[in-house]
C-alpha cells in the first residue's frame, strides 16, 4: 500500500479503476483508503486502485475536467511553492449551501500560492461587501439599516428637546441659534417612526445574502459569479483544462443543473 507523501499537495490525483480497467475519477489518498480499507478496492500500484465491485456506471468517466491529474501548481501564476487549497465560493457561504450540495466538487477547490491568496482576498472581501449591500445588510459593522436610522430620529428629538429646553449651547455657551432650514430637517426626521431592530452578529450578514441567492437568482447563478469574480480579479493563467465558469454544480455524481438548483 503506498504511502501517503502527498500530505501538502492540493491534488493527489489517485486514479480509481473500474473492474474492468477503465479510469473512473481522480481522488484523494483518503478515499482511495476508504475504498481498500473497506475491502472494495485493491492497490494496483502507487496511484491506482481498483474497485472489487461493480459500480452504478463509470463514475465520473464522461466528464473530460475528472479524467485530468490536476497539477498542484498555483492557478494564477505557476509557482509551485507555498500553495493553499483556494475555494473558489468562500467558506462563510458554502458553510450556509443546502445540505445535498455542501459536498462542492473539486472543481471550485484550486492550487492557490499565498501571495496570489492575499491579493485575492482584499477582492473577495470587497464583493462580499457588495453582496451584503445589496441583500440590505452590512459585514463591516453591527449596525443594522432600523439601528442606523432609529439613530438618526433619535438624535434629531434629543436636538429638538434640547432647544425647546434652552439646553443646546454654542461654543461660547450661549444658546445656539439653529437656522430655520435645519430646524425644518430635524423635525421632519424626528417625525419618523422608528423601526423595529434585529442586531446583526458575527455573519448573520452571510444569511441575508443567502436568502436573497435562494429566493432570487439560485445557488448554480451565484457559484457562477464567484467563479467569474475570481478570472476577472486574478487572471489565472494556469487553470486545469476544461475548468468553467458554466461547469455544473454536482450532487454526489449527479449533475444539478441550473433549473434543479433553482
Ligand atoms: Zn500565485
Amino acid at each position: 500500500m503506498p504511502v501517503n507523501v502527498a500530505q501538502n499537495q492540493i491534488y493527489e490525483s489517485y486514479s480509481m479503476l473500474h473492474p474492468d480497467g477503465t479510469l473512473m475519477c481522480h481522488c484523494n489518498f483518503k478515499r482511495a483508503k476508504w475504498y481498500v480499507d473497506r475491502d472494495l478496492a485493491t492497490w494496483v500500484d502507487e496511484k491506482q486502485f481498483k474497485l472489487k465491485f461493480e459500480p452504478q456506471g463509470y463514475g465520473k468517466s464522461e466528464n473530460p475536467f475528472y479524467m485530468q491529474a490536476l497539477e498542484n501548481r498555483c492557478v494564477v501564476c505557476g509557482s509551485l511553492d507555498e500553495l493553499n487549497k483556494h475555494h473558489v465560493v468562500p467558506y462563510v457561504f458554502r458553510s450556509r449551501f443546502p445540505l445535498a450540495y455542501k459536498e462542492s466538487n473539486h472543481h471550485d477547490i484550486v492550487p492557490v500560492c499565498v501571495d496570489c491568496h492575499e491579493r485575492y482576498e482584499a477582492h473577495a472581501t470587497e464583493f462580499k461587501a457588495l453582496l451584503a449591500h445589496q441583500a440590505g445588510a452590512n459585514m463591516n459593522t453591527s449596525m443594522t439599516e432600523a439601528f442606523r436610522h432609529n439613530k438618526k430620529v433619535l438624535s434629531a428629538r434629543n436636538i429638538l428637546q434640547r432647544i425647546k429646553e434652552g439646553n443646546l449651547v454654542d461654543s461660547k455657551g450661549n444658546p445656539a441659534i439653529v437656522p430655520e432650514e435645519k430646524l425644518m430637517v430635524l423635525r421632519e426626521k424626528a417625525r419618523e417612526e422608528l423601526r423595529e431592530d434585529v442586531p446583526v452578529s458575527g455573519t448573520q450578514w452571510a444569511d441575508s445574502i443567502m436568502d436573497k441567492v435562494m429566493a432570487e437568482e439560485g445557488l448554480f447563478a451565484f457559484v457562477k459569479q464567484w467563479r467569474a469574480h475570481f478570472i476577472e480579479h486574478m487572471k489565472p493563467q494556469y487553470l486545469p483544462q476544461y475548468w468553467s465558469v458554466e461547469h455544473p454544480l454536482e450532487v454526489k455524481g449527479k449533475e444539478a443543473s441550473n433549473e434543479v438548483v433553482q
